[in-house]
């Protein structure tokens, strides 16, 4: 899959503590994109609250995914953009 081929893509909809995790990263928060498999999901903080955000972007494909977690590795989630789309 090329690099940025689903940059508008449709976003999905994951549980990140369902996700694989990266390969050769030990942290909790790295996933494996569900989409490409190649990439890697970081999960973002807002800037401003310092929180967890539920909207994440692939780092080789592009795909943006939307957490329907509450909390990951126990803290808690955003989900201020759910209403975007
Ligand atoms: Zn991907």
């Amino acid at each position: 899959m090329r690099t940025g081929e689903n940059m508008k893509a449709d976003p999905v909809k994951a549980c990140h503590a369902q996700l694989e995790p990266f390969r050769g990263t030990e942290s909790p928060y790295r996933k494996l994109c569900p989409t490409c498999r190649e990439g890697a999901l970081l999960v973002r903080r807002d800037q401003g609250s310092m929180m967890l955000t539920n909207v994440d972007r692939c780092t080789h494909c592009g795909q943006v995914v939307v957490y329907s977690d509450k909390f990951i590795n126990g803290e808690p989630v955003s989900h201020a953009d759910e209403d975007g789309s």
